[in-house]
């Protein structure tokens, strides 16, 4: 998978570190809410080291962030609460590498379909989501992805009560699902609809490991 390169402008670009290869990135994880354990599994499974994330102070050098599945709704309140939110958006904005799945996914978003009046998330990837827009008939299932940049297989997708993007702005679509995007990437994001921390296929978190180790 070949992942693009950040705004220009960025904190470590303005620093002079251009171009520096980490072989052991430590990788933060969201730990509010939700799915985080699956995912610091995978990642030292991937050849990561990895930090849980509850406050501000958390994302200190960091060189990815991870923002699981759970419940969106309670993720930004909890994140809002403690004071995370804002630092995180700029965080990301100044190219801190990020992993969003699912619940994580509707949290970047820059629209939420059927939102909570007062939820306001991160709003820094241009897709509009409808958070729970699979439906009740099929909560959960299992569909094999093909995801442009891995090696041809297909990838084992994981659903779980997930949100169905509706509208897609200047982000890449890496695999669809029935004609929906499913996998997306925009710049140093890569967003899923899926839980491939709970699919026991490590390839996307190594592709998310080379990334966040890649300083551009
Ligand atoms: N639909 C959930 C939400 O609104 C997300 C579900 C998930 O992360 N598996 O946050």
């Amino acid at each position: 998978m070949s992942f693009s390169l950040p705004e220009a402008g960025s904190r470590r670009a303005r620093a002079g570190r251009i171009n520096r290869q980490v072989k052991q990135p430590l990788i933060g994880v969201l730990a509010t809410q939700g799915a985080f354990a699956e995912h610091v599994a995978a990642l030292e499974a991937a050849g990561a080291s990895t930090r849980l994330v509850r406050t501000r102070e958390d994302l200190e050098g960091l060189d990815g962030i991870v923002l699981p599945g759970g419940e969106s709704t309670t993720m930004t309140m909890l994140m809002e609460r403690v004071g995370l939110l804002n630092p995180l958006r700029e965080a990301i904005r100044d190219g801190l590498a990020t992993l969003a799945t699912c619940a994580g996914m509707i949290v970047l978003a820059r629209q939420i379909t059927d939102g909570m009046a007062d939820q306001r998330g991160l709003g820094l990837l241009d897709i509009a989501v409808r958070r729970n827009g699979y439906g009740r008939q099929v909560d959960s299932f299992e569909s094999p992805l093909n995801i442009e940049g891995l090696d041809g297989k297909t990838f084992p997708g994981v659903f779980i009560r997930a949100p169905l993007v509706e509208k897609v702005g200047n982000v890449k679509v890496l695999a669809t699902l029935d004609g929906n995007p499913v996998a997306l990437k925009h710049g140093r994001i890569l967003a899923l609809g899926f839980h491939p921390e709970l699919s026991g296929d490590l390839r996307l978190h190594r592709e998310f490991v080379r990334l966040a180790g890649t300083h551009p």
